[in-house]
């Protein structure tokens, strides 16, 4: 093996120096970028913005360590995905339609305590990150959430029952959602352990989700009003 090579490169240990001067100098173009972009967290990146990051990074990146990638190659690289973006957003703040298809459209996930028809058609819940964020909220089960909503950011809103209107739903603690059934134990109300639809199933029942269609395990469900002391 030629440790030269695998700790240097093609290049001699000087270009160390000069790898550190071209760090520097990207590191402050890239801050100049995100204030011009005017973003301060990566929460609140949308898909596009994500994009952007991503082409500005790779531009970024290459000319810290490769010697034969100017600085001012990179430059042209930001000018141009900086021009691209301005010119999107002109679009967007003249087009509903374009920020639509830009930055993706804010869509229920939750509608009366279970997973919403939208939700299941587009395949967006993914249930343990989902159930996270129910947890974070400090709720207990999905029968306390009249809605909840995936925004653009990737963020999830919710929007609780009031205690008297909660149901019983499917809990999201970690104890209670995976005591799962397939066949019911003693007769009560279950909920589906993919899309939260509640059902009075007897004992020694067998039953498939009339609303998702793709499950036969069951969750008992739990109808406390308060939420969770965090
Ligand atoms: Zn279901």
């Amino acid at each position: 093996m030629d440790w030269q090579e695998l700790l240097f490169g093609d290049e001699s240990a000087n270009f160390l120096l000069e790898i550190a001067l071209r760090s520097v100098i990207m590191f402050l173009l890239i801050f100049l970028g995100l204030r011009v972009a005017g973003r301060r967290g990566v929460r609140q990146l949308s898909i596009f913005e994500l994009l952007i990051i991503i082409s500005l990074g790779s531009a970024a990146g290459d000319p810290m360590i490769y010697k034969e990638i100017g600085v001012i190659n990179s430059l042209v690289a930001f000018a141009v995905v900086f021009f691209v973006y301005w010119l999107i957003t002109k679009l967007v703040e003249n087009s509903d339609k374009m920020e639509n298809i830009l930055e993706g459209e804010p869509m229920y996930i939750i509608r009366d305590g279970r997973v919403s028809k939208e939700a299941l058609k587009n395949k967006v819940l993914a249930g343990d990150e989902f159930f996270a964020s129910l947890r974070f909220h400090s709720f207990s089960h999905m029968g306390q959430v009249k809605a909840a909503i995936l925004e653009t950011s990737g963020e999830v809103s919710i929007l609780p029952f009031d205690d008297a209107e909660v149901r019983p739903g499917l809990p999201v603690w970690p104890d209670q959602l995976h005591k799962m059934y397939k066949v019911i134990p003693h007769e009560g109300v279950y909920a589906c352990f993919k899309c939260g639809s509640t059902k009075l199933i007897a004992k020694d029942e067998r039953t498939e989700c009339t609303f998702c269609k793709k499950n036969d395990l069951w969750v008992e469900a739990v109808s406390d009003a308060k939420k969770q002391l965090v």
